[in-house]
């Protein structure tokens, strides 16, 4: 277990990726409370919502409503998306100190999210970022479809490694490999995080994975190996792509935290406000979620870690 990392920081992703493609519109006062239960549960990095025309994806159309309650206050890393100007002005007037961009790998997956391949929807996101840049607003980066795409099929790595080479220029801060779909395997996260880290090794590593097929644990567990010590996740494993065909839920916090706890990795997540949480979050969905968790009847078996310290955001 050497190689592990002591502690992980969790980015909690409910609010925006798990909402996005819910069928039902949840309220602000709702997405409030949730935000403040997991930030008491611990989680100290959420991601809160996006800048994205409302019309698009009716979900995240109180957005700016959110980061302005949520940003005003908190010390925690609130990450909101931002896809090009309009949006960077919008997380600015909200008072966004955080900021999410994404990029897809691949042009078809480009095409559908961003309406235009991967070089020019980069293109786009130039201006947003020397707004960001010029009011000191900290930009983390995600690349989408960096292992599989629904429409390219499996991303060459090169691929990702030339954007990763171009986000490095705008300043970025992390850069998360995202698994949009769900399909890559563990051998694709070792190949894709190696040649990157081989291009890139000053910029912190973060990976974004849904469990369409069941890999995500064993995704997350090769990325440990690998040092890997930042992940996104949403509670009961919910959320997608509206725009990628096939994606399933996001690895589940509850169970990612249940694994690291495992592991004797530290996430200063208390697993028990996070079970209530994601059993009130099933109460608003009116329906029961899919983390392994959600499944057991009774809580997790206490683990021989009890590390919560906040790890920092
Ligand atoms: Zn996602």
């Amino acid at each position: 277990m050497s190689d592990m990392p002591e502690q992980v920081l969790i980015t909690e992703v409910l609010l925006r990726d798990g909402l996005q493609i819910e069928p039902v519109l949840v309220p602000t006062a709702d997405k409030l409370r949730l935000a403040y239960g997991l930030l008491n549960a611990g989680l100290t990095s959420l991601e809160i919502g996006s800048f994205v025309h409302p019309e698009r994806v009716p979900q995240m159309a109180d957005t700016d409503r959110l980061a302005a309650e949520l940003c005003a206050g908190e010390s925690a890393a609130l990450h909101t998306l931002v896809f090009n100007e309009r949006g960077a002005r919008r997380a600015l007037d909200a008072g966004a100190r955080h900021v999410r961009i994404i990029v897809s790998a691949s042009d078809g997956h480009s095409r559908s999210n961003a309406g235009v391949p991967t070089r020019e929807a980069m293109a786009r996101l130039e201006p947003a970022v020397e707004l960001l840049s010029a009011a000191k607003v900290r930009i983390e980066a995600c690349v989408a479809t960096a292992f599989v795409c629904p429409f390219d099929g499996e991303t060459p790595v090169g691929r990702v490694v030339d954007v990763a080479d171009r986000l490095r220029d705008f300043g970025i801060q992390v850069l998360h490999l995202a698994d949009t779909i769900g399909a890559a395997g563990p051998w694709h996260v070792r190949r894709t995080v190696t040649a990157v880290r081989a291009e890139q090794s000053d910029i912190p590593l973060g990976l974004h994975l849904h469990n369409t097929y069941g890999m995500a644990a064993a995704n997350v567990w090769e990325a440990l190996h690998l040092g890997i010590r930042r992940f996104d996740a949403a509670l009961g494993g919910i959320g997608g792509c509206p725009f990628a065909p096939g994606a399933a839920g996001n690895i589940a916090t509850d169970d990612l935290v249940n694994l690291c706890h495992h592991a004797g990795i530290a996430t200063g997540i208390d697993v028990d406000r996070l079970v209530e949480l994601r059993d009130e979050l099933q109460a608003l969905l009116g329906r029961k979620l899919g983390s392994a968790l959600a499944a057991v009847p009774a809580k997790p078996v206490p683990l021989r870690t009890a590390r919560t310290a906040p790890v920092p955001g």
